[in-house]
């Protein structure tokens, strides 16, 4: 047995060893099989058939998965059904075969493929990877074409996933079973379902080997390390033992994680902050909580777009938020509204492509381009604020005149539900996000139409210093300690508080220790992260005293360079809190 070592994207942290079990996958035929005018009815009530029995399979796998994992998971299969019975999906697969006289099989192939096209142009990761959704229901379809097979039952207890790719539906399907040790997987992406999904079931998983699936077979010898993106094929022995040890460091790392999690968020000095997470899936609520979020910071609602081939109806919008306030209450749930447009287009918006999208039409300029999108949107999350947990943030607001636009409409839906008598929070506060310089500048204006503030310091520091911040070559210029920066943003926190209102950061700086430290010092309590991020967070935070950090960033402000700044704060805050850095291993 040949041993071999292969590097991956590690998308579910861990290490698991185990024996292969291999997927198989379906693979779309390109032959085009002609039938004959009298098979044609024929051709088309086994389509029928097929669509009919997919409709009932995922029915039944939704319940199952929900019995077994919760709602939250089960909420794919929703988009799913919405996809099948889509009825302009069976309208264009007839029409190929009416009209190119040819079996459903390679309708299907034809229809898939104009599909992965379309979202090929996709720029947004995230939304790139929804293909999968289509992908997986056209699958099934293909698969129902053939008479119906008693399956083989696989013993697959115990064992590591190995595939191709993993169709969602299949993926939370056999991760729900509760005996996957492991995935590892040729294709994929962080934010693909089955990453989110292992992630939350605590299941390692390394996807984007390539071509894994041809260099194993069922029985192998597999170390999945998901923490490093690793997956060892029949390692010898003394390589296994070095994984066990890692495991268990790693092991008891995560439980470190989860005192964390349960501990006070007080500074050295007992001031009160609030770590809380960002997130694109209400499924991500109660992983997040885990790691120790107090609350729902911003929720990406962009995410809702993909579950649908069409425009996303209000009761899915509807949905989505109800189960994120449902699951998070009573901790806040902040829900932006979508941020879409500029390089995250979708097929189904019709967005002209632009010449400069990041200054284009993106966010709530889009949004208030089509009103009735956003309409949609703000009664979707009106009507699930019933728990009074819900709250709204507008995205990449440029000026004042938007904001008192937003809140008209804003108002104007509030009475349209009122006349249909539908219930909602009456007092559901409206923030914006600071991303645009021009509305960081005017903070002490903005601030007094709405009910708090997020920063969100991505956009702001992109836009600020005029750094593409997905552009790698000028990667070097994205300085979140820039002085610049750090001038805007004492001035938007600290004018927020001076009139009374709340304040958050909710880009990745409020992820990186020593900028956390820095925004602690500027008087900022509320922190949304990426949830992985929390609990180091947390530590560090945990670890200071709020006074001092204040004075050292005072101190720090005097100086010229992010580097300057960088250095001094920790050189200052290691003196004062050697252990300040050292996660987990203050004892
Ligand atoms: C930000 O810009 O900092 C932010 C949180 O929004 P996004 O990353 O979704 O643009
Ligand atoms: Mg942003």
């Amino acid at each position: 047995m040949e041993y071999l070592r292969l590097r991956g994207i590690g998308v579910s942290p861990g290490i698991s060893i185990g024996e292969v079990l291999l997927t198989k996958r379906v693979i779309f035929s390109s032959r085009k099989d002609d039938i004959s005018p009298e098979q044609l009815d024929n051709e088309i009530a086994r389509l029928e058939k097929a669509i009919e029995r997919t409709q009932r399979q995922l029915t039944t796998i939704k319940d199952k998965v929900k019995e077994k994992v919760g709602e939250e998971h089960s909420f794919i299969f929703d988009a799913h059904l919405l996809i099948v019975k889509d009825s302009s999906l069976f309208a264009s697969l007839k029409k190929i075969i009416t009209e190119k006289m040819t079996r459903a099989e390679w309708a299907i192939s034809q229809i898939h493929e104009q599909y992965m096209i379309e979202f090929k142009s996709i720029a947004d990761e995230y939304f790139r990877e929804r293909k999968f959704d289509v992908s997986d229901v056209l699958s099934r379809v293909y698969k129902n074409l053939e008479p119906y097979e008693p399956k083989k039952t696989h013993d697959d207890k115990d064992k590591i996933l190995v595939g191709h790719d993993l169709l969602p539906s299949e993926a939370a399907l056999r991760l729900s079973q509760g005996n996957v040790l492991a995935v590892a997987l040729d294709m994929g992406g962080q934010t693909s379902h089955t990453a989110i999904l292992a992630r939350s079931l605590n299941i390692p998983a390394v996807v984007g080997l390539r071509n894994i699936t041809k260099r194993v077979k069922n029985g192998d010898i597999l170390i999945v390390d998901g923490t490093d993106g690793e997956v060892l094929i029949n390692p010898p022995l003394a390589t296994e033992k070095e994984f066990i040890s890692k495991k268990k460091r790693y092991e008891n790392y995560r439980k470190e994680l989860q005192k964390i999690a349960k501990l006070k968020s007080l500074t050295l000095d007992g001031e009160r902050f609030y770590p809380m997470a960002n997130i694109e899936m209400p499924d991500e609520v109660k992983p997040a909580f885990s790691l120790g979020a107090e609350g729902i910071g911003l929720f990406r609602s962009e995410f809702i777009y993909l579950h649908s081939t069409s425009l996303p109806s209000e009761e899915e919008h509807y949905n989505a938020y109800y189960q994120c306030a449902k699951v998070a209450h009573p901790a806040q749930v902040y829900i932006r509204t979508m941020d879409i447009g500029g390089e995250k287009s979708l097929p189904q918006l019709k967005i002209e492509k632009e010449p400069n999208p990041a200054l284009g039409l993106r966010a709530i300029r889009f949004s208030l381009h089509d009103r009735q999108l956003l309409k949609t949107q703000l009664r979707a999350i009106l009507r699930a604020s019933v728990f009074k947990n819900v709250r709204i943030l507008i995205p990449m607001i440029t000026e004042y005149e938007e904001i008192i636009e937003v809140k008209n409409l804003f108002e104007e839906v509030k009475g349209e539900l009122r006349s249909q008598k539908v219930k909602f929070d009456t007092h559901i506060p409206l923030g914006v996000m600071i991303e645009v310089p021009a509305a960081a500048a005017m903070t002490d204006v903005l601030v007094r139409e709405v009910d708090y503030l997020s920063i969100g310091t991505n956009d702001l520091i992109q836009y600020y210093l005029a750094v593409d911040r997905s552009n790698e070559l000028v990667s070097y210029l994205f300085k979140p300690l820039h002085p610049a920066i750090l001038r805007i943003l004492k001035f938007i926190i600290e004018s927020t508080q001076a009139a009374g209102k709340e304040v958050a950061v909710c880009g990745e700086m409020a992820a990186d220790p020593l900028s956390a430290l820095v925004l602690l010092g500027f008087g900022l309590r509320k922190f949304s992260m990426n949830p992985i991020f929390i609990p180091r967070i947390k530590e560090v935070l945990r670890s200071v005293e709020s006074k001092i950090i204040r004075r050292i960033v005072r101190k720090a402000m005097q100086l010229n360079s992010a580097q300057e700044i960088e250095e001094y704060i920790i050189e200052r805050v290691l003196v004062k809190y050697p252990k300040a850095f050292l996660m987990g291993q203050k004892n």
